[in-house]
């Protein structure tokens, strides 16, 4: 498959080698082309008008809720509610759900690995609510340890929240199975799938989470959109916290009734642009077979561990496991931001630091990493070229 030529960006910047599909992926044509579409000829806002122009934004914005349904197995389009991104979905379970659920004492599950998105809503919720956050550790060998994530849930724990794809260590998590052992304790799970949306099967009935969440700019969409799913047993207990116009049914004076879950979302002008961008992005995703694009995505990770591996003084994260198309890695000798400067002096653009995720650095006992990220557009030539700059880089630090 011959992805490059289906993404602008590589027209405007043929030597580009992208490596950071982790933080944001590249836009697909497809996906400028329908927002410019919608900007020049049919811009106007949702539910707000009965002419034709606002009639068909608002058809074509419900049209989407049914193209992520369809996109996850989900049967509702109504378990589907749009937001600005994956914190923003978080941020929804933690406030509008989990929140009025706690009381002193209760605890909930996260794991080490976690993005803050999915760290930091629960641990000022617990603080807030006087809860216990428990935090699963990884094994030595750096997968999650599951006998600490079964003892960990008991009948106080009102939530799992779970990242399926480390944005560091590119590990896939065992979620089927995670989601069952809390299921039977009767523990609601949250997913986040920022990192796997893309290229993973994430079939609700299969997997069988209550919440999902995921963001459309890293499967070629738009900035400021984003998904989540909710249990059509969860949907009734959902209040909106972010309140004003558009999730109304009546207001008065003294007294207030809102919509249902999940136009109750809604506050305020939705992102319309931002949604059918997310629909044309699902729409070209859909013409490709995903297990071939992630085989092939982590085809070139595996290539690229595995050559990183044999450069002295390079150490990867971690090698255990189920692997995507992440790859983080540490010199001892190099700080990651002089890596990064040095990568970008041939082009390559890849990502130095913490990756939103401090917990998981302090437990691996780095400062900071070296991230790599592969999409479909990534070719061998991409991970020669990483491997040569690294090799140049150690040769000008007399390493
Ligand atoms: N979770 C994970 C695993 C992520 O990688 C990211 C993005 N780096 C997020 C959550 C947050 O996504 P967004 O910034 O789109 O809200």
């Amino acid at each position: 498959m011959e992805f490059k030529s289906r993404f602008p960006i590589f027209t405007e910047h043929p030597d580009l080698v992208y490596l950071d599909n982790a933080a944001t992926t590249q836009r697909a044509g497809h996906v400028i082309d329908s927002l410019n579409q919608f900007h020049r000829a049919e811009n106007a806002t949702i539910h707000r008008g009965v002419y034709d122009l606002s009639a068909k934004a608002s058809q074509r914005y419900e049209s989407v809720r049914e193209k992520v349904a369809e996109f996850i197995g989900a049967e509702n389009p109504d378990s589907i509610a749009f937001t600005s991104g994956t914190t923003a979905s978080i941020n929804v379970v933690a406030r509008s759900f989990v929140h009025a659920k706690l009381k002193p004492g209760d605890n909930i599950v996260i794991t080490i690995m976690e993005h803050h998105a999915n760290f930091v809503p629960w641990q000022v919720l617990c603080k807030e609510k006087d809860c216990e956050l428990r935090v699963v550790p990884l094994k030595n060998e750096g997968t999650l340890n599951l006998t600490a994530y079964r003892q960990f849930i008991d009948s106080k724990t009102r939530l799992v929240a779970l990242i399926h794809v480390s944005n560091v260590l590119g590990i896939v998590n065992p979620i089927e199975e995670m989601i069952h052992l809390a299921h039977i304790k009767e523990v609601p799970v949250l997913i986040d799938a920022a990192q796997s949306a893309a290229l993973y099967d994430l079939d609700a009935n299969k997997l069988n989470y209550d919440f999902l969440a995921f963001s459309a700019h890293k499967l070629f969409g738009p900035f400021g959109t984003g998904v989540l799913y909710s249990s059509p047993k969860y949907i009734d207990d959902i209040q909106p916290y972010n309140l004003g116009g558009g999730i109304i049914t009546s207001v008065s004076y003294k007294d207030v009734t809102f919509q249902s879950y999940p136009r109750n979302l809604d506050a305020g002008t939705p992102n319309v642009s931002g949604v059918l961008g997310l629909g044309a992005a699902i729409d070209f995703l859909n013409e490709f077979d995903r297990d071939e694009m992630r085989k092939y995505v982590n085809g070139l990770a595996d290539s690229c561990r595995g050559q990183l591996e044999s450069i002295d003084g390079v150490e990867v994260f971690v090698k255990a496991g189920e692997h995507s198309g992440i790859v983080s890695f540490y010199m001892e000798d190099i700080h990651p931001h002089d890596i990064a400067s040095y990568l970008n002096g041939d082009s390559i653009a890849v990502r130095a630091g913490l990756h939103c995720a401090q917990p998981l650095h302090e437990y691996l006992g780095v400062p900071s990493t070296i991230r790599v990220s592969f999409s479909i557009y990534n070719i061998d030539n991409d991970v020669e070229m990483l491997i040569d700059s690294i090799k140049s880089l150690r040769k000008v630090w007399e390493l």
